[in-house]
């Protein structure tokens, strides 16, 4: 993305500071259907409607900041991923986007399958009962009493990813009389984002046992030796907010080759890959992330490709997609609170949340649409910086986005696609009370994770 020449706004000189952004959408009311839930459009009045429910009332009902997810739209996601995928594919949703009980029971009714990478995520995902063979886990260190947990209540699988933890985890299965079904997840070398991957990325990360140097082939020779394992298959994740297929491409082909030499040193067929999760959604009008069944198809035939090239049979296939199920289902609703214009540079927009409720602005420099949402305007649009109440100058939610000029101290406006790893990584910076996630479907919202209050924060604080 680059600057382009736009009409500069009213409050601005004609010439645009340094920044990260589009020329502005031609019609600032227009509701961009790639980056809002499905049900969101606007009533007769103007005003931004989710399931039915005007954001007036749910403000009034729920307070600001809070996340407003559409669960209508979470079920038709998980829907059509378990569809793409059909029967001889697994998909696991991965919790740490955004994990709650009525999540886990929504992934259980639609046939989808859960990761957890915590003791707090099991606890959650057992707790919802989501049956324990349908849940994996995940963790570069899970903790002992971690695994005893994991391994007590059934875990479908747990994916191995230290040469410690294949010791670790075969102990304590052979301890419950079990053998643990495990996948060994694997660096391939690959890192993916958004368009482009390395395809010899430095295997210089925390997390899996590296292809390179033969120290994966040593890891399945060891799992393959002890009784309480029962090695099920191989996995691989690349990245995060990928768009290009390419990456897995070369990724399936390397954890295919793996295969390929268990089964020549071993004589087993291990029956399952796990490709990961990653996929890209749209945060932006900027963004074009293929369907489920796009994604699908490509996985599929690079597997079947790369197994026949090989001799291999085909294994199962498992996916872990997590912002792509979640994230476009949710908007956060702030409340304007103050608005400072920098003449010659941008409008700065202070919202009543910010980096407590959103870190990914000041983690990662992602972007963000925003857009007012209490009514509409046809007011000039300006270029806006959208800020939290943080004591922090990178506290930012939006860094460049253009908004109507007339916005005023009390309009709402909703920051679309929050649903991943937003709730989930919210802190409670300046004891900012975490907000809470309300629900909404055909006219009814519900809260399903309570906004925090200062007791909460005392109870906590034993003095
Ligand atoms: C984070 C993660 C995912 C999910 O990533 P998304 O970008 O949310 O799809 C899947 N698998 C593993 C192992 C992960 O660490």
């Amino acid at each position: 993305m680059s600057r382009s020449a736009h009409p500069a706004g009213p409050r601005h000189a004609d010439v645009l500071p340094e920044g990260h952004y589009s020329a502005p959408a031609a019609d600032l009311n227009a509701l961009d259907e790639k980056v809002w839930s499905r049900t969101v459009t606007r009533d007769a009045d103007g005003a931004l409607t989710v399931g039915g429910i005007a954001v007036a009332r749910l403000a009034e009902e729920f307070g600001t900041p809070a996340y407003f997810l559409d669960e209508s739209d979470f079920r038709a996601r998980c829907r059509a991923w378990a569809d793409a995928f059909g029967p001889d594919a697994d998909v696991f949703y991965a919790g740490k986007a955004f994990l709650s009980r009525a999540i886990v029971r929504w992934l259980k009714e639609e046939g989808l399958n859960l990761d957890v990478c915590s003791g707090g995520e099991l606890t959650t995902a057992l707790d919802a009962g989501m049956p324990a063979e349908r849940i994996a886990f995940h963790g570069n260190n899970k903790t002992v009493a971690e695994i005893e947990r994991a391994v007590e209540a059934g875990v479908g699988r747990i994916v191995l990813d230290s040469f410690q933890e294949i010791v670790r985890v075969a102990h304590i299965a052979q301890r419950h009389g079990v053998r643990q079904r495990v996948q060994i997840r694997v660096t391939v070398g690959v890192e993916a984002h958004t368009h482009e991957f390395i395809a010899t990325a430095h295997e210089d990360q925390k997390f899996g046992i590296a292809l390179a140097d033969g120290q994966a082939a040593e890891a399945v020779r060891r799992a393959l030796a002890l009784d309480g394992l029962e090695l099920i298959g191989v996995h691989s994740h690349i990245g995060s907010q990928i768009f290009d297929m390419a990456g897995f491409e070369v990724s399936a082909r390397r954890v295919v080759q793996l295969l390929a030499e268990i089964r020549d040193e071993h004589g087993v067929e291990l029956p399952e890959i796990d490709l990961g999760g990653g996929l890209g959604i749209a945060y932006t009008s900027d963004d074009d992330p293929r369907e489920p069944h796009e994604i699908a198809k490509a996985l599929s035939d690079i597997v079947t490709r790369e197994c026949e090239a090989a001799k291999l049979r085909t294994p199962r296939i498992s996916v872990e997609p997590g912002r792509a199920i979640v994230g476009p289902t949710a908007f956060t609703l702030y409340e304007v609170g103050t608005i400072k214009p920098l003449e010659g540079l941008r409008t700065y927009v202070s919202v009543d949340g910010g980096m407590s409720d959103n870190i990914r602005t000041a983690l990662y420099d992602a972007e963000y649409s925003v857009a007012l949402v209490s009514r509409t305007s046809d007011a000039e649009p300006m270029l806006v910086r959208v800020v939290g109440k943080h004591c922090e100058s990178g506290d930012i939610v939006v860094k460049d986005a253009f908004l109507p000029a007339d916005l005023a101290p009390g309009d709402l406006i909703a920051v679309p696609a929050t649903g991943a790893y937003c709730r989930s990584m919210a802190s409670n910076y300046n004891h900012a009370l975490r907000p809470p996630v309300v629900a909404v479907r055909d006219g009814e919202a519900r809260v399903i994770v309570r906004r925090e209050t200062e007791e909460d924060l005392l109870r906590l604080d034993v003095g």
